[in-house]
């Protein structure tokens, strides 16, 4: 006991679901610290407080969350507590906190003003109780002073992200009210490489698509205020950060009075490290031809569109509350505005009613729009929306064939436009050695989001995790692709520089990243090609063998809830 109350508490927490449940994790851990005056450590065996971030987008996550709350439990020491957090809750409302009396805390997302009291409340007396020990906390006290909460890599385990190395720079000083709104908390940013950070610009939906039940889990749509955003991405900025990705349900919503995405974009350029800007869910009947011209006319916006269109059939988009959206004519008008732009979507078999004709349509779709990265799932019933009572069910089985062939057709389509890549210079951001061949750094270009699409595999001399670089494309596998470095890169859509011209200025280093591991979900370690990528679906492969091309599908083709990976049912 007394050694507990030297070291002080410890916090662990495993993030589940999207990318935006990433970055609520990142609060509530940042906010855990602070509040117990305790360091993160990176497994539930040392914790004193175990947190999951669930998430319940599907009955398939939310069995997973099940299976991950019972699994930290038996690995939990005697008297540490659990915490269940985030969208489960949400959507049990008290119901579940009855039927989990494994958990000490219950908490929905949306709801975390309670949290850094009730969570003091739990500790209260207990070993290592911060307040009981004087305030002091001992050594793990770091993080309650406006230290880096984060002691230890693979701190924060996730489904979609990496962890930080030890080391890095702490968030700005924790001093602060304790009554802040949520997306004021400090983040840890032990989910993501400190090099790049998801910026969620806005929670809930104002959308109602009947599939889905996140308006119901996460409420109305409440966009985050343009200054908050603007503080929180200087903040990434000043600690490394030099790619944004926004993400929310769905980001051409987002307003602050009379500005828009593209006023928030422009905003987000004057930051001065942030290197690459990356929008994700731009919902295809609010997705404009002014927008995409403003997105292209920023230089550090990224030539990257994820639209998720999720039908190509307009009897099926009708039924799914999708509008009336020509998913063929917005690539078209996206292809004449942005021709560099490489886009992305979602696509779903197995919609009640559709018919062989209306899969037909989707397989046309795919075949004639040449996307460069589709994530394929399937329909899935959900208690409560009105899909789930809707007429004309279709087999999981026939969902399944669908599903098999439109992403057979995909994998041609994307190793076609991977081949013509080959030759060309790319910028690479660096995201750092393979997981399962730590001698083979891996990166991304502009064309490839982190934790959804494809990865560049280096051959040759290796580049240094967080570095901007140029690099040949050598190869092309079905998905990734294999590059040498030829020099440094700019980051901001410019030319860089070609390798033997550099005087090293522009080549950005982040120190002390080294390899990212720790993907992976509460049952067991995922497996990552690479420490920005979330490969925990079956057929799951490592990095490139050096040299040989092969690849395996990301993580969003190999038809894993796709709209998990890539972070929101959009
Ligand atoms: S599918 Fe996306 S846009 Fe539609 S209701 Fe759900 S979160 Fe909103």
């Amino acid at each position: 006991m007394a050694g507990r109350q030297e070291k002080g508490l410890a916090v662990h927490l495993v993030s589940l679901g999207c990318a935006k449940n990433l970055v609520d994790s990142e609060r509530l851990l940042g906010e855990a610290a602070r509040a117990l005056r305790a360091r993160v450590c990176a497994s539930p065996e040392e914790a004193d407080l175990v947190m999951v971030n669930t998430c319940a987008f599907i009955a398939a996550a939310q069995e997973e969350a099940v299976a991950a709350i019972f699994e930290l439990k038996s690995r939990m020491r005697p008297g540490a507590r659990l915490a269940v957090l985030g969208c489960l809750p949400a959507l049990h409302g008290g119901e579940l906190a009855r039927e989990l009396p494994e958990a000490d805390l219950v908490m929905p997302a949306g709801g975390y003003a309670a949290f850094p009291g009730r969570l003091r409340e739990l500790f209260a007396g207990a070993p290592g109780d911060p307040d009981a020990a004087g305030g002091g906390g001992g050594p793990g006290a770091a993080a309650g002073a406006g230290a880096a909460p984060g002691t230890g890599s693979g701190a924060v385990r996730s489904a979609g992200g990496g962890s930080v190395a030890p080391g890095s720079p702490a968030p700005p000083s924790a001093a602060r009210t304790p009554d802040a709104p949520f997306e004021s908390w400090e983040r840890a940013r032990e989910g993501t490489p400190r090099f790049r950070s998801f910026l969620k610009i806005a929670e809930g939906c104002g959308r109602r698509c009947t599939y889905c039940l996140i308006p119901s889990i996460r409420g109305p749509l409440a966009p985050v205020p343009l200054d908050a955003l603007v503080r929180e991405a200087g903040s990434l900025s000043a600690s490394g950060a030099l790619e944004l990705t926004l993400v929310a349900q769905d980001l051409t919503a987002w307003r602050d009075g009379g500005k828009d995405l593209g006023h928030l974009c422009r905003a987000l350029s004057e930051i001065g490290g942030i290197r690459w800007i990356r929008p994700m869910y731009l919902h295809p009947e609010a997705l404009g031809r002014s927008l995409v011209l403003e997105l292209r006319d920023n230089p550090k916006v990224v030539p990257y569109l994820d639209v998720p269109f999720q039908h190509a059939s307009p009897r099926i988009l009708r039924a799914m509350g999708r509008g009336r959206t020509r998913p063929l004519e917005v690539v078209d008008m996206i292809r004449r505005a942005w021709p560099e732009a490489a886009v992305r979507t979602t696509l779903m078999t197995g919609f009640p009613g559709e018919t062989e004709e209306d899969f037909r349509l989707l397989a046309s779709f795919v075949e004639e729009a040449r996307l460069d990265h589709i994530g394929f799932f399937k329909f899935s019933p959900e208690e409560g929306t009105p899909a789930a009572r809707m007429g004309g069910a279709v087999s999981r089985g026939t969902a399944e064939r669908r599903r098999r062939a439109l992403s057979a057709l995909q994998r041609r389509v994307s190793r076609e436009l991977n081949r013509a890549r080959v030759g060309s210079v790319a910028e690479i951001l660096v995201e750092g050695p393979s997981e399962d061949a730590p001698e083979v750094a891996c990166g991304r270009g502009a064309f490839q989001a982190p934790d959804a699409d494809g990865l560049v595999y280096f051959d040759g001399e290796q580049p240094e995790a967080g570095s901007m670089v140029l690099a040949r494309i050598l190869k092309a596998g079905d998905y990734d692709l294999t590059a040498e470095l030829v020099g440094s890169g700019r980051g901001d859509g410019g030319a860089g520089e070609a390798r033997g011209s550099r005087g090293g200025g522009n080549r950005v280093k982040i120190g002390g990243a080294g390899r990212a591991g720790g993907a992976g979900k509460a049952g067991g370690p995922g497996k990552a090609g690479c420490p920005g990528r979330a490969g925990t679906g079956p057929g799951s492969g490592g990095p490139v063998p050096k040299g040989t091309g092969k690849d395996s599908a990301p993580a969003a083709a190999r038809g894993r809830d796709a709209s998990r990976t890539a972070g929101g049912a959009g």
